[in-house]
């Protein structure tokens, strides 16, 4: 799984405490450090502006009348400002945003109750490293110059505590635009806004990225404030975002877990630079680690890492910097190496431990793949568990060494601790190790001998050597030939190149269960379904990766629906049945505002459904709709086409990052020709970039000459999908014929005589007019 946005970002108008970071005095970083804490306004720089047009991306911003004041430079430029009218009577500014498409005008809908953003506003603050100062000079001078130097002083009480806060909370990027001289083009605009109806909210852009115009607010979310992206897209004329500007690779970690779970770390890697005179690293680690010191080619680098809860994302991942002494030179590499402490394994008693931040606990960015080599020192009686192929194992006084080894690239790197015992089975290419809680095998070893426990390690083993020639029958061998099988407290599994976390429900028979566990549903959850999802990531999610938040949901999808077929050859096609009509049903529920799951958003909003009012909307709507995509999509491509497009997708992408546009157009390539969306582009608008599950009735119009009009209930007026309905006339051939539902019905016209029906309720997301909804208890992955 994949968590990057590249969006972390600032509140306004609100009061935080800014804790500051650590760095080395005296390097080029702490001079911006310092300069941004003592932003204040400039009164010379403080100007009366009328009709002045700020247009970033899609973001436009006027300010009609009232009072600019500019602050102090920083690094020798002016990055912020205060504009203010209130107290007038002819003071105005608006801000105008229209997001192109669908999906992202219903985003921005769900949130402001409107799909394109028109805001007056009385007051903002600006923090900016492109042009900004002189955009606004070029503009006000064409009229009469207006410098109003009281003004400034009548504002600073009120904003310039306030702006150096923002400007704290934005300081990576700041410092990182800053320390790397963008150009004006490249520069960051921030806009905080305090609306008249919408009330607090950011206006971003940040040309480095693909998507970048973001509009959103700060929440408050069970006691912790996020950021909340309203909209996020790619503005219609734009230049392409520029080079990545270097690389990772070449990872090695030394990790020493203490007794008391706390760990320090040192990781040295690669930088590859492709930009010329960049001089700052941007990184990323877990909240919960914190970086004590860097180095650059053995030269000791200055290091922030704000302890800002607003630079984090969804998962407490942030960004930090590291600056080097000098501006790194494209195509020569350099060293990297940093230290980090702290705790990220928690004790869950009885020899149980629970490793958090399970792919974000050492320094990285998203997307680089890259070699391990990986030692962990625990103590002695415990084990650990990496990714890797073993190459030692020793215990020497109370200290245990573990060194394993990834020579074929990969974008994360996880590791596993505890109290196991483990079975390793060498099977064809690969080498399984499974390891279960010493613990829970005692407790299933119901006459106190262990052979019960060593039994059900080895069914674990010879199910995961199973499922690795099945699929790698079906989609192509793995680079990496070393499985390890690791239990993790929870009702979840996460599978990462060579290790499998995999919850201890799994490891249990039904029997063994708790009670709220033992359900027909549950069993094929926990006994069938989660050790065939983690294994099919191998393939969906680590030796393909998707090419950014729209496209993670994809990843889930195919494991899931991969892992379903399984299912249904070995335990029938009433079980498959009843696991897609769950599915459905949990997008139909409805949620706290009376309005179904499915509505939040479309699958592609990826994590942003994690923002949104329900707490179980993006898991419902990344697994059970991405299932649902998978499933039409294999019914509409025939179930041989749709295999084959997997085995290609693999062939194709092996290696590489996939977009929901890659995979539209190779899926469009195993379309039978007559399909009439062979291009699947209308599939993709109503199921992937849109929402809404239909309800539908197929009724006579007029019973005598065939002519059947297709109803279509609860959903957006605008809302449409190609329905197959199947026809069935004396003597002839079945045929399925694709009907375009619309909420003013379809009409269409059948043979004579012929039985017209909806499809079968596993093979299309809808519900039939006047079918109850069968509603079950939810279960999470
Ligand atoms: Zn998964």
């Amino acid at each position: 799984m994949r968590f990057d946005r590249g969006i972390r970002l600032a509140g306004l108008l609100s009061c935080l405490l800014f804790a500051p970071g650590l760095w080395a005095a005296g390097g080029p970083f702490s001079a911006i450090h310092s300069q941004l804490a003592g932003l204040s306004l400039d009164p010379a720089q403080t100007y009366h502006v009328r009709d002045v047009r700020l247009a970033r991306g899609d973001i436009t911003i006027y300010l009609n009348d009232g009072v600019l004041s500019f602050a102090s430079p920083v690094a020798g430029k002016v990055v912020g400002a205060v504009f203010s009218c209130v107290g007038t009577d002819t003071g105005d500014a608006e801000v105008l945003v229209m997001p192109p498409g669908r999906g992202e005008r219903a985003s921005l809908a769900y949130y402001t109750k409107s799909p394109n953003l028109d805001e007056h506003f009385k007051e903002a603050i600006f923090l900016f490293s492109d042009d900004t100062l002189h955009d606004v000079l070029r503009q006000i001078q064409q009229g009469v110059v207006h410098t109003v130097p009281e003004e400034a002083r009548k504002l600073a009480p009120q904003w310039s505590e306030m702006l150096r806060n923002i400007a704290g909370d934005l300081e990576v990027p700041l410092a990182e635009s800053l320390l790397n001289n963008d150009p004006p083009q490249l520069g960051l605009f921030y806009g905080l806004i305090a609306g008249q109806t919408l009330h607090r909210f950011d206006v971003i852009y940040q040309p480095h990225l693909e998507e970048s115009v973001t509009v959103g607010s700060i929440v408050d979310q069970n006691n912790t404030p996020i950021f909340r992206v309203w909209t996020s897209f790619a503005p219609r004329r734009r230049a392409p975002p520029p080079p990545d500007p270097f690389t990772l690779s070449h990872f090695r970690i030394d990790a020493t877990i203490h007794p008391d779970l706390s760990m320090s770390a040192v990781t040295d890697f690669r930088v590859t630079p492709h930009v010329a005179g960049r001089q700052v690293l941007s990184l990323e680690i877990s909240n919960r680690m914190r970086v004590t010191s860097a180095s650059i080619s053995g030269q000791p680098a200055e290091v922030f890492q704000p302890e800002s809860i607003r630079g984090s994302d969804e998962f407490g991942v942030s960004s930090f910097l590291v600056i080097s002494p000098h501006p790194l030179v494209t195509g020569e590499p350099v060293q990297v190496e940093i230290q980090h402490t702290g705790s990220v394994i928690q004790n869950n008693g009885g020899g149980v431990f629970f490793v958090g931040a399970r792919n974000v606990w050492f320094p990285h960015r998203p997307n680089d793949s890259s070699t391990f080599d990986l030692t962990f020192r625990c103590p002695s009686n415990l084990q650990v568990v990496s990714t890797g192929k073993l190459a030692s194992d020793q215990v020497i006084g109370d200290v245990r060494t573990v060194h394993r080894v990834l020579t074929s690239p990969a974008e994360f790197a996880g590791f596993n601790l505890g109290d196991f015992e483990s079975t390793t089975v060498d099977h064809g290419p690969f080498r399984i190790e499974c390891f279960a809680n010493r613990a829970l095998l005692a407790s299933i070893a119901r006459d106190g001998s262990t052979s019960g426990a060593e039994q059900r390690l080895h069914e674990i083993s010879n199910e995961t050597a199973s499922l690795l020639d099945q699929y790698s029958a079906m989609w192509g061998p793995l680079p990496i030939h070393n499985v390890a099988i690791t239990p993790i407290p929870g009702t979840f599994g996460q599978g990462f190149p060579g290790l499998i976390y995999l919850s201890t429900l799994t490891y249990l028979s039904r029997d063994e269960r708790p009670p709220q566990y033992q359900s027909p549903l549950m069993d094929i959850f926990f006994s069938d379904l989660l050790l065939a999802h983690e294994v099919a990531h191998q393939w969906w999610g680590n030796l393909i990766t998707p090419a950014d938040y729209r496209s993670d949901w994809l990843m889930e999808a195919l494991a899931n629906y991969s892992a379903l077929q399984l299912v249904e050859r070995r335990k029938g096609h009433a079980e498959f049945q009843q696991a897609m009509i769950h599915f459905r049903d949990e997008l139909i529920k409805r949620d706290s505002s009376g309005k179904p799951v499915d509505s939040t958003g479309p699958v592609d909003l990826g994590v942003r459904l994690l923002e949104s009012t329900d707490a179980d909307a993006w898991r419902v709507i990344t697994y059970d709709k991405g299932t649902w995509v998978m499933r039409m999509l294999c019914r509409r491509m025939g179930t041989d086409s749709f295999a084959k497009f997997l085995k290609q997708i693999v062939e194709d992408y092996a290696g590489k990052q996939l977009s929901n546009e890659d995979f539209r157009k190779l899926a469009s390539r195993f379309m039978p020709v007559d399909d009439p969306d062979h291009t699947l582009e209308f599939f993709f608008d109503t199921w992937v970039y849109g929402s809404g599950i239909p309800t539908l009735a197929l009724k006579p119009a007029k019973a005598q000459n065939g002519e059947y009009v297709l109803e279509q209930t609860d959903v957006d007026p605008g809302f449409a999908a190609d329905v197959p309905v199947i026809i069935e006339a004396a003597g002839e051939p079945v045929v399925v014929k694709w009907i375009r539902s619309s909420s003013d019905g379809a009409s269409f016209r059948v043979p004579r005589g012929a039985k017209v029906t909806l499809p079968a309720p596993e093979d299309f997301l809808y519900v039939k007019q006047a079918e109850p909804a069968r509603f079950r208890n939810s279960i999470s992955h």
